[in-house]
């Protein structure tokens, strides 16, 4: 292996360790700890570890997190009720909707039910607008997180041509909002992209998030480039992969994101971060 590991593990713990001591500056000075409501709805296990990562985070950095877990069955009428409270609570500060959601409840609006300024998810439609306008306020966690990881790599990332693979919702499309916003010229691939080896080959900087292993290739990666690996899949030894061929694209970049260690945790410390910021609008220290 030539490339060097970007370890998301360390700078995501470094940041929980920035977010305590801010909070504690607050509590010193007599204001209440930032409050997180996690809403998990049925028993998907997988969602289950995510909610549990993010409570550790929280009791890590000084959130106070209310975790409310929902039967299955809930109605989406019941949910939005619940959502409309949690809008309207002082002690909280960031509502978090731990997604999938069963298939009788429609998710985006539940999305653009949470207070704008509550979504630190960073994934309602103005908050999403904001970022496409330049005016970013609470980030999607996921590429705000990897945008750390570049910017601590790279510094400047002006002029670096991006190559996104993946365009959903919550990864790929704020991933290139980001990356343009950070100067990069950027190309999105999907599922229509034709020619996909030829795209990830011009790229100084690659983002995979698909949930495909094996999708990218090792020798398509061009010598020197960074590849950030979004992609979580379980093989069925248990094993836990992202969705490039590692071990043959380390042989290649300069730098790489290792799964799991790498982007995972900061999007676990992003959301603290987006916590954080919307603590401080809505109770200023
Ligand atoms: P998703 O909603 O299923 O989206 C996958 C995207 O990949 C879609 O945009 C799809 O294109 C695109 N795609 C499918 N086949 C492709 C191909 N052959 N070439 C190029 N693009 C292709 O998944 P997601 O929520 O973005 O998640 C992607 C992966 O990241 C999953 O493994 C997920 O577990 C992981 N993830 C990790 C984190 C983290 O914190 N590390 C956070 C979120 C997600 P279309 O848009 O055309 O359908």
């Amino acid at each position: 292996m030539t490339a060097q590991l970007i370890d998301g593990k360390g700078f995501a713990d470094n940041l929980l360790d920035t977010f305590r001591k801010q909070v504690d500056q607050r509590v010193a000075a007599g204001k209440r700890p930032p409050g997180l409501a996690v809403i998990l709805v049925g028993e998907v296990a997988a969602s289950a570890i995510y909610v549990r990562n993010k409570q550790k985070a929280c009791d890590r950095a000084g959130v106070k997190s209310v975790l409310h877990h929902l039967d299955a069955g809930i109605s989406q009428t019941e949910l939005l009720n619940l959502i409309e409270q949690l809008n309207n609570d002082p002690e909280i500060d960031g509502i978090l909707v731990q997604l999938p959601l069963p298939s009788g409840i429609d998710s985006e609006a539940i999305i653009e039910s949470i207070r704008p300024d509550k979504d630190v998810d960073g994934f309602h439609p103005y908050n999403v607008g904001r970022l496409a306008l330049r005016l970013p306020t609470l980030r999607p966690c996921t590429p705000f997180g990897v945008m750390q990881l570049l910017e601590n790599v790279h510094g400047d990332l002006k002029g670096k041509h991006a190559v996104i693979v993946g365009a959903s919702n919550i990864v790929g499309r704020p991933m290139s909002l980001e990356l343009l916003l950070a100067g990069c010229t950027v190309t999105t691939t999907h599922r229509f992209t034709r020619d996909l080896p030829q795209h990830v080959g011009q790229a100084d900087i690659v983002v995979v998030a698909v949930g495909k292993p094996g999708i990218v290739r090792g020798e398509w990666i061009k010598p020197g480039a960074t590849v950030i690996d979004v992609g979580i899949n379980r093989l069925d030894d248990g094993r836990i992969c992202g969705d490039v061929d590692f071990v043959a694209a380390a042989e290649r970049a300069a730098y790489i994101s290792p799964v799991p260690g790498g982007v995972g945790p900061m999007t676990v410390a992003t959301l603290l971060a987006n916590t954080m910021t919307a603590v401080q609008q809505h109770d200023p220290l």
